[in-house]
């Protein structure tokens, strides 16, 4: 997501960079090359308009010597200008006083509301929370199917109730959501998750059952769920959502096919509703809550360490980690074994590519975002499946991994003696530089204490 937007903005930084100083020239040619940049991101006109307009009247006003160059000084306007249009501060997400506290999900057919349901269930079980799912749409019965599947999937509860033989409608509607409320109650579900029916439009229908679910239920959350990768079409359904309804958020789906990303910078501008969550993929766990900053520093190549360290921290064994350190640093190296623990620590990190994308694109990083696009998946399987064709005992010493070995291992693991050649001499390479890390830190370490 925003890749355009990135490598615009980057390479418009890096012109100004080499120009050395800031004159009222270049500023234009580089508020020209952000509006350019912001519309071919699908950036709303009006949002695209007011930014450059705020940048140019910063940017002419900074002109005071401060600690940071001229240059850093854009950089940091337009930084600061971009967390402003995507509002600021992280919208934080509200529960109701008396549980269960209800969350109303909507959106347009297709947009990803049934998988949305579901991340944000996993995601508030993360967080201590015990919600239940409930769909309301009786016109689709494999939409309540869908949700079923999903609610198993991520391990939370769901009423399914019965349609009976009622006729199809607002009443059916309520009649479901009222009893999935008490089931909650008696349940001491703190959260309901309501996925109600999509559309293919906004139609009167549509607004009148949601109005009718709102007053019903009082939700906490009224969440619209847009497809990312319908541009300025999902800016125009939340907005007239959002007018008709009053909705306390949007959660954009699909970002991680939307390389320009317009939607998300321009929602909370036009339609004063915070993005809150962005969905990044298929699976349950690629959602994420949205932080205007930290988006912002993606954007801007400074990457996403907050977030990475945060998935870290909830993914990976703090434990075997220091494990790992203390035994590759002490000198004797670590075991192909210890490898294929770490191989799997990182693959808990999720894909390769999404965590290079949220290194920094400059200074000692540089370089990283971009190997993203090459990287190759499978080869961490593959590598972890060589290990496993080793025995413990080659897996303990690798010296004794001969020739015969190294066939037999790569046709245990479906590769080629040469990649399990490559594997054993990265391997090497690895053990030779943990272990120059280990003694140059003793060295230091001897030095300091002998001062
Ligand atoms: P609904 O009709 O709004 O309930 O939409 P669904 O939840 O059935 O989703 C429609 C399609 O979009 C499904 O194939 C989902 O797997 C897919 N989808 C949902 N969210 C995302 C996302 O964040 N990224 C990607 N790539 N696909 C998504």
């Amino acid at each position: 997501m925003f890749e355009n937007l990135q490598e615009k903005l980057q390479r418009t930084f890096k012109n100004l960079r080499g120009q050395g100083t800031i004159t009222d020239e270049n500023i234009s040619e580089a508020l020209r090359e952000i509006r350019l940049a912001l519309l071919e991101s699908d950036v709303n006109l009006t949002v695209v308009k007011a930014t450059i307009d705020h940048i140019r009247e910063k940017a002419i006003g900074t002109q005071v010597a401060t600690a940071l160059s001229p240059t850093e000084q854009i950089i940091k306007i337009v930084h600061d200008e971009l967390v402003e249009i995507l509002g600021k501060d992280t919208a934080k997400f509200k529960f109701s006083s008396q549980p269960p506290s209800v969350i109303l999900m909507a959106g347009l057919q297709g947009s990803g509301k049934t998988t949305t349901a579901g991340k944000l269930a996993a995601w508030l079980k993360k967080g201590g929370h015990r919600p239940m799912l409930v769909s309301v749409d009786v016109y689709r019965p494999a939409a309540r199917e869908q949700l079923a599947i999903v609610a198993k999937s991520v391990g939370a509860q769901i009423y399914i109730g019965k349609t009976g033989d009622d006729e199809a409608g607002t009443p059916l509607v309520e009649r479901l959501a009222k009893e999935a409320l008490r089931e909650a109650r008696n349940f001491g579900n703190d959260v309901l998750i309501v996925d109600t029916a999509g559309r293919l439009g906004i139609d009167t229908a549509l607004m009148d059952e949601m109005s009718k679910l709102k007053a019903l239920l009082n939700p906490s959350e009224i969440l619209f769920v847009a497809d990312a990768m319908t541009g300025q079409d999902a800016v125009n359904s939340a907005d007239a959502f959002h007018k008709q309804l009053g909705i306390t958020g949007v959660v954009l789906t699909k970002m991680d096919g939307d390389a320009r990303g317009g939607a998300a910078l321009s929602i909370r501008n036009v339609t004063g509703a915070p993005v809150k969550f962005l969905g990044t993929g298929e699976k349950p766990d690629a959602f994420e809550p949205f932080h205007p900053d930290r988006i912002v520093s993606r954007i801007m190549g400074m990457g996403d360490l907050q977030t990475l360290l945060e998935r870290a921290e909830e993914k990976l064994d703090r434990g075997k980690a220091e494990e790992f350190a203390k035994k590759a640093l002490s000198g004797d190296g670590f075991s192909l074994e210890d490898f294929r623990d770490q191989l799997r620590q990182i693959k808990k990190m999720g894909s390769m590519q999404s965590i290079l994308k949220m290194m920094p694109s400059v200074g000692p990083f540089q370089g990283l975002q971009q190997a993203a696009e090459n990287v190759d998946e499978g080869q961490l399987t593959r590598t972890e499946a060589i290990i496993n064709s080793m025995t413990t005992k080659e897996r303990l010493n690798h010296e004794i991994i001969s020739g015969s070995r190294r066939k037999r291992i790569a046709a245990g693991s479906g590769t080629s003696v040469q990649e399990v050649n490559q594997l054993l001499k990265q391997y090497g390479q690895m053990r030779k530089m943990f272990k120059g890390l280990g003694s140059g830190g003793g060295k230091m370490q001897r030095r300091l204490m002998s001062q």
